[in-house]
């Protein structure tokens, strides 16, 4: 279902198949293993708070869900403290983003 979709409408409402978040969570998963991901989490700050954590401590982030037509690019991916994670995920509608 919803596969048929694969033009995204550039509006407020944005339409986002099935195809397009596999493929951008797929790309998540990419850059989780890339050197850029390891030192932008090795640096231990959290984007939203600012706070510092051990790398362990952060999750990888959208900041325009992918479920929202956000991309898992280097400009749209920051790293989260657990907390500020839950405040974001009670605050938008969150993707359940499957580890
Ligand atoms: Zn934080």
């Amino acid at each position: 279902m919803g596969a048929a979709v694969s033009q995204r409408e550039i509006s407020f409402d944005v339409i986002v198949s099935e195809e397009d978040i596999r493929r951008e969570r797929a790309k998540a998963r990419e850059l989780r293993a890339s050197e850029w991901w390891k030192r932008r989490r090795a640096a231990g700050l959290c984007h939203y708070c600012g706070k510092k954590f051990p790398a362990a401590a952060l999750t990888m982030d959208h900041v325009v869900p992918i479920i929202r037509g956000g991309k898992s690019t280097k400009g749209n991916v920051v790293a989260a403290c657990k907390q500020c994670n839950n405040k974001k995920k009670h605050g938008l509608a969150w993707e359940n983003e499957r580890e």
